[in-house]
């Protein structure tokens, strides 16, 4: 007798992960599309890395170099860091993954707060272990809801600084005291995606607490203010400890060499960086005046994108969406009423002002 057919399923708990959803990047119909969706840099990436790409096709062949050695030295010289203690990943992304991986399992716990970044409980749920929310104050992290919520099967608390989607961060002082209430046993990962956009006084990467502190990392990218994020590329600063376990778990040749090689040229052209930095405050505060003069509410924020609130945030977007401005939908991140909306250069931003002004115009 046949028996019922068997098929390989996977771990408890992966088919409960909510598959995470990129921002848009076409609208049928429309050519000119205005993609403000996923936080890139309205610059682009630097001229120099763009020729540092093309230059490696006829290496296409060849594989990377597996320890990442010319791109870390680079990062150590210009952030003042030891090449040792960076290990390099396909974005960001990887990484998070990687550290959630090593760091915890089922019956474990992965600390976040209310609004933070979607991958930190789709990488707690991928590694079987169970994501947990603290709520915000204000859409800021609440150093103190973070730490009530902090048990011994707390592994993994994660604060990207500043946060995504909400665009606000906790200066230094409150990072210190949100590390120094977390047992020794507990990893904090500072996400510093969007550090390079970052101008106050009080702000800090979270460098320095790595070198103090044994259970501290700090994650970056080149995705964001390097305007590389086709070629994924991230990277880590860690205790060696940490660094020895993610040699071991990341792929030998985890980052492609085209990456690595733009990811160099894109270092060392810090105008560009600072071009990109300056346009980005600059344009981020003149359509937040222009979107306040249209009664929009808009939250402060200190990256490369804005948060707005709106009566119908969904009929809002998909009005833009007509028009070929996409932005992005918040509804996963607890935030149904709200868009975000990637500073883009300032003929795409007088667009989206244009396309706001009409919609409200006609009462939307
Ligand atoms: N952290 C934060 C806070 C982010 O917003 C993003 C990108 N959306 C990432 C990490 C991941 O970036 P990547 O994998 O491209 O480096």
């Amino acid at each position: 007798m046949a028996s019922a057919r068997q098929t390989p399923s996977p771990r408890p708990g992966i088919l409960e992960i909510a598959p995470y959803v990129g921002g848009e990047a076409h609208v049928e119909g429309v050519e000119r599309v205005i993609r403000l969706a996923s936080n890139e840099n309205a610059l682009g990436a630097s001229p120099r890395a763009m020729e540092a790409y093309r230059a490696l096709a006829g290496e296409l062949h060849r594989y990377p170099d597996g320890g990442a050695v010319a791109l870390r030295e680079a990062l150590a010289e210009l952030h003042g860091l030891e090449p040792g203690r960076i290990v390099c990943g396909a974005g960001s992304d990887e990484l998070i993954s990687l550290l959630v991986r090593s760091y915890s399992g089922p019956g474990d716990e992965v600390l976040y707060s209310q609004h933070g970044f979607l991958m930190y409980p789709i990488a707690a749920r991928t590694a079987g272990a169970t994501p947990v929310q603290a709520p915000e104050s204000n859409l800021t992290a609440d150093v103190d809801a973070l730490l009530s919520e902090v048990g011994e099967n707390t592994k993994l608390v994660f604060v990207a600084n500043p946060n995504n989607p909400t665009g606000t961060y906790l200066n230094e002082d409150e990072l210190r005291r949100l590390h120094a209430g977390l047992p020794d046993q507990t990893l904090l990962v500072i996400d510093s995606a969007y550090a390079e956009y970052m101008e106050a006084d009080d702000y800090d990467d979270g460098a320095a607490l790595v070198r103090d502190f044994d259970n501290v990392v700090m994650t970056r990218t080149f995705s964001k203010i390097y305007g590389l994020a086709a070629l994924r590329l991230g990277w880590v600063y860690a205790p060696q400890p940490i660094v020895d376990v993610l040699n071991r778990v990341r792929g030998p040749f985890n980052v492609t060499q085209p990456a690595l090689a733009a990811g160099l040229a894109a270092l060392r052209d810090q105008d560009h960086v600072a071009a990109s930095r300056a346009h980005n405050s600059r344009c981020r505060e003149r359509f937040a005046e222009q979107a306040r003069d249209l009664g929009i509410a808009v939250l402060p924020s200190a990256a490369n994108f804005l948060l707005l609130g709106f009566e119908d945030a969904e009929d809002t977007r998909l009005f833009l969406k007509r028009r070929g401005i996409l932005t992005r939908q918040m509804s996963a991140y607890g935030l149904p009423n709200h868009l975000r909306v990637t500073i883009g250069t300032d003929d795409e931003m007088d667009a989206v002002i244009a396309a706001l002004s009409e919609y409200l115009g006609e009462g939307g």
